[in-house]
């Protein structure tokens, strides 16, 4: 074994439905990339008549050279259907679910993976042999800003995002220009012409639209070992809602540490979030103990590391600009603590194993308890009784015959006389 390629993703995706076609649904991605592939996203749902359930939606595979996250989520969706139709528990190394752990997750969430967001980049990668300059390429293969120059191709995706998107007007000069984003097409993270230029990111963009209710967005990225959570283009703080990537007063301010800018997350918000984080974190290193560490994105590396444009920062505004669709964390895995982009696949093997307790681990903590489920039935209970008994009402009392006190014909019929009499008075 070794590295999923491109069409071995897809067939996996394919084969796992035919496979459990009762307990998933394949969704094709409705932008095909600049080479012309198209990708599916594969959703996991047992007991369809459930309503309440929260959805987890799990990418990978953005950063053409991060070779093993399309595998991490492949052989998750594997695990969780393979576990569920025997009636089984998982074992992770030294981390284990029970059946019931499996069996909670699949019959009351909504598992999305999308293992491999960015197809021509992993395709033009994986031509390469490992460590070669073609095997680090990091982007897309869209040629249209390089100026026919092949080094210049490409748009790193994971800067293309609709967040802060135009950092040149958004953040401050002095902002960290190695890990922002650039205009410049050569450089590995030049951020394409528009927000959401991209095919690429129109995909995820379109994938999370479709599950109002995912409350959990997780973008799986290698390497360093750490598990972030938002935000990424400053420091957080819970006291200034006006610090907010909404409010244009503060372009050109963000991104630099120790000032006054600070991007608000509110107080009640902030622990779920790190909570969130944490539940990845401790799934991952109860493994083989690997000692991951959660953090805010802008503290990635020991110095500041401001982003703009990335996918866990765009789906965590969600919740702020539609507040009607609920929470939604977005969180970023960095797997391997070795800090290579292409470990072995022994290597490779036991990191699959970590990350995918990690997000197991997550969709656990995300199941509805048994009271939650209890209070949706009886909620859907209660609906169906006010629909049969409005319909009945209505079928007794038309609307057409509703006056302005309800539904008295009695009404009607004096209205429908004082306007006659209004009439001939005015005929008159
Ligand atoms: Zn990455």
């Amino acid at each position: 074994m070794t590295f999923l390629n491109v069409t071995e993703i897809e067939s996996a995706l394919i084969g796992l439905n035919n496979a459990y076609p009762r307990l998933t649904q394949l969704l094709p991605l409705p932008n095909p990339t600049h080479e012309g592939r198209r990708s599916h996203a594969l959703l996991i749902r047992g007991n369809p008549s459930f309503r309440c359930r929260p959805a987890l939606v799990f990418v990978s595979g953005v950063h053409a050279r991060e070779w093993g996250g399309p595998d991490i989520l492949v052989n998750l969706a594997a695990d969780l259907l393979e576990a569920y139709t025997a009636n089984a528990g998982l074992a992770y190394g030294a981390k284990t679910f029970s059946a019931a752990d499996v069996r909670g997750i699949v019959n009351r969430t909504d598992v999305v993976v999308f293992p491999d967001i960015n197809p021509d980049g992993r395709a033009y990668s994986m031509g390469g042999t490992a460590g070669s300059n073609q095997a680090m390429w990091r982007k897309n293969r869209n040629p249209a800003s390089g100026g026919g120059s092949t080094g210049r191709a490409g748009v790193d995706v994971n800067r293309n995002y609709d967040f802060l998107w135009d950092f040149q007007t958004k953040f401050s000069p002095s902002a960290n220009p190695g890990t922002l984003a650039s205009a410049d097409p050569g450089s590995d993270i030049f951020h394409g012409t528009g927000p959401f230029s991209e095919p690429e990111a129109r995909n995820v963009q379109w994938l999370v639209d479709r599950f109002p209710k995912a409350r959990y967005f997780v973008d799986v990225h290698s390497y360093s070992g750490d598990v972030l959570y938002p935000w990424g283009d400053d420091e957080n703080q819970s006291t200034d809602p006006s610090k907010s990537f909404m409010n244009t007063a503060w372009d050109g301010k963000r991104g630099v540490s120790g000032d006054a800018y600070g991007e608000y997350i509110p107080a009640a918000r902030l622990p779920e979030v790190t909570a969130a984080a944490a539940v990845l974190r401790d799934g991952i290193n109860a493994v083989r103990n690997q000692g991951y560490v959660s953090k805010q994105g802008f503290w990635l590396w020991s110095t500041t590391y401001p982003t703009s444009g990335t996918s866990e920062d765009w789906a965590f505004t969600r919740e702020f600009l539609n507040p009607r669709k609920g929470k939604l964390g977005g969180f970023c895995i960095e797997f391997n603590r070795n800090q290579n982009f292409f470990p072995s696949w022994a290597e490779m093997k036991d990191m699959i194993l970590d990350v995918d307790a990690g997000l197991v681990n997550l969709c656990e903590y995300a199941t509805p308890s048994w009271v939650q489920v209890i209070l949706c039935w009886k909620l859907a209970w209660w609906h169906r009784i006010a629909d049969r008994f409005l319909t009945f009402w209505r079928r007794l009392f038309p609307p057409e015959i509703w006056g302005p006190y309800g539904p008295w014909t009695r009404i009607v019929r004096r209205l429908e006389r004082i306007l006659e009499r209004f009439s001939t008075r005015r005929g008159g």
